[in-house]
C-alpha cells in the first residue's frame, strides 16, 4: 500500500456519498452531462480569500494568476474576489479583459511575449512585466506603434530563492526575469525612454509549505525592492513580492498555516524603508486560491487483475489531470488524495488498487497502490486538490478523448 495526500478537511459525504459544493457527486455527474467532470466550488475559494484577508495587512493587494485555472465563469467570479489578475499570455488578456477585470489590474509576466502580444497589452493599457532588455527595448517601440504610454514593471531574477518550493523559480541562471545587478539599470532606461513606471515583480518560488521560508523570501525581496529603487532613484507605485503558497498534496503533508506569515508582512509593511513608503504590495497566488475548491470526478470502466495486482481503469486520465500522474513538475510520483466518491467515508477494503486512466501510455497512473473501498465498474473515482493545473495545464489532444467537463458551484 502507498499512502495517499490529504483529503481537504471541508469535503463531506451524504449517505456514502461525496458532497461538492453542497450537491451529491453523481448528480454533478448528471447535470454537467457525463464524466470525466470536474467540479469548482467557490464557497471553498471564497473562504481562502477571507482566510487571506483576515491573515494579512489590510493593505497588502491579492493578484490571482489565472492560469492556475482559468475557466471563464471561474474568472468572472475571481474579478470580484481579488485586486488583479496576473496573466503570462495574450490570451490570457483576452480572457482576463473579457471576465471584466480593469485593463490597470492586470499584470502580463512570461518570457517570450511577442510584439502583437505587446502591442495589444500596451494599448489596452496592461501593465507589462519585462523579463529582459531586449524585451524592454520591443516593449518601447511597440509602444511608439500603438501610440500609448506603456505601463512598465521590471521582473527580477533575484539572487534567492524560495527555500523547499516544489517549483524553483528564482536564484540561479533563470528564463525568467532580469538579474538583480541588471534590474535597476533596465529600470532607469525605461523611465527615460517614457514609460509609465509601476514598479517590481519578483517572483521566488512556487509551492512552499513552510511559513518560515515564505517570511524570509519576502523579506529579502522587500529588501531587494528598496535596494533597487534606491539605485534607479524613482519610487515603485507597486512591489509585487510573489507568491509560493503551497497545497497538502501528498502524504505527509501539512497545510500552510498563513498566519504567521500575516504577522511577519505586518511588522516588515510598517517599517518600511523609505523609498517604498508610499508603494503597494502585492502577493499573487494561483494554486491556493483555487486548487483545493476543485474535484475531478471520473467514472470506472474497468476493475482487472494483472499478476495479483488490480488496476481499476477510470474514462479519465492524466489527458485532463496530468499533475496527479506525477508528470506535472514534480520528481517522485506520489498519490494525490482521491476517494470513492459513491462510496465516500467507506473503510478501504481488501488489497490496494492501481488507479489508471484510459490512455494507452504506462505514465496514465492516477493513484498507485491505493487503499480504496471495494470498487466496481461504474463507480465514481474523485480526484482532490483538482483546481488548479488541471484542464488547462494538460494534454487534452493527446490520444483524442473528448475534453473534460467543467462545472462552477456557488
Ligand atoms: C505560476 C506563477 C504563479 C502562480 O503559482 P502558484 O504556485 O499556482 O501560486 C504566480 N506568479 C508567477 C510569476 C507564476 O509564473
Amino acid at each position: 500500500m502507498k499512502p495517499m495526500g490529504p483529503i481537504p478537511p471541508w469535503f463531506g459525504g451524504e449517505e456514502g456519498m461525496l458532497l461538492v459544493g453542497g450537491c451529491g457527486a453523481a448528480s454533478l455527474v448528471d447535470e454537467a452531462g457525463d464524466t470525466p467532470l470536474f467540479a469548482y466550488d467557490m464557497g471553498i475559494v471564497d473562504a481562502q480569500v477571507r482566510r487571506f484577508r483576515d491573515a494579512m495587512p489590510d493593505a497588502l493587494h491579492l493578484h490571482y494568476a489565472i492560469k492556475a485555472n482559468p475557466y471563464a465563469p471561474l474568472l468572472a467570479h475571481m474579478v470580484g474576489q481579488v485586486d488583479g489578475f496576473d496573466i503570462a499570455s495574450g490570451g490570457e488578456m483576452d480572457m482576463a479583459l473579457a471576465a471584466g477585470m480593469a485593463p490597470d489590474r492586470i499584470s502580463f509576466a512570461g518570457p517570450g511575449k511577442r510584439d502583437d502580444e505587446l502591442r495589444a497589452a500596451i494599448f489596452a493599457g496592461v501593465t507589462i512585466n519585462l523579463e529582459s532588455e531586449g524585451e524592454g527595448r520591443r516593449a518601447l517601440a511597440a509602444a511608439a506603434q500603438v501610440g500609448k504610454t506603456p505601463r512598465l514593471a521590471v521582473r527580477v531574477n533575484p539572487n534567492f530563492d524560495l527555500k523547499g518550493s516544489g517549483m524553483r523559480m528564482g536564484g540561479g541562471a533563470k528564463p525568467f526575469g532580469v538579474d538583480a545587478e541588471r534590474a535597476a539599470m533596465l529600470a532607469r532606461a525605461m523611465i527615460d525612454g517614457g514609460a509609465d513606471w509601476r514598479g517590481w515583480h519578483i517572483f521566488a518560488g512556487s509551492q512552499n509549505l513552510d511559513p518560515l521560508a515564505i517570511i524570509e523570501t519576502q523579506a529579502a525581496t522587500i529588501a531587494l525592492a528598496a535596494r533597487l529603487s534606491d539605485t534607479v532613484g524613482a519610487a515603485p507605485p507597486l512591489v509585487n513580492l510573489g507568491g509560493g503558497f503551497g497545497l497538502a498534496y501528498f502524504p505527509g503533508d501539512e497545510r500552510l498555516d498563513i498566519r504567521p506569515i500575516g504577522v511577519a508582512l505586518d511588522s516588515a509593511l510598517e517599517t518600511l524603508p523609505d523609498i517604498l513608503q508610499g508603494s503597494a504590495f502585492a502577493i499573487e497566488l494561483g494554486r491556493w486560491l483555487v486548487g483545493e475548491a476543485g474535484v475531478y470526478l471520473t467514472r470506472v470502466i474497468d476493475v482487472k487483475v494483472s499478476q495479483g495486482e488490480t488496476f481499476v481503469v477510470v474514462d479519465g486520465g492524466l489527458h485532463h489531470q496530468l499533475a496527479a500522474s506525477g508528470n506535472f513538475g514534480t520528481v517522485v510520483r506520489r498519490n494525490y488524495p482521491m476517494a470513492v466518491a459513491n462510496r465516500f467515508g467507506a473503510a478501504p477494503a481488501g488489497d490496494p488498487v492501481t488507479v489508471v486512466g484510459c490512455l494507452c501510455t504506462p505514465i496514465d497512473r492516477l493513484g498507485e497502490k491505493v487503499a480504496l473501498p471495494p470498487v466496481a465498474e461504474g463507480d465514481l473515482i474523485a480526484i482532490f486538490l483538482a483546481g488548479a493545473y488541471g484542464a488547462s495545464a494538460s494534454p487534452t489532444m493527446f490520444l483524442g478523448h473528448p475534453s473534460p467537463r467543467e462545472l462552477l458551484l456557488g
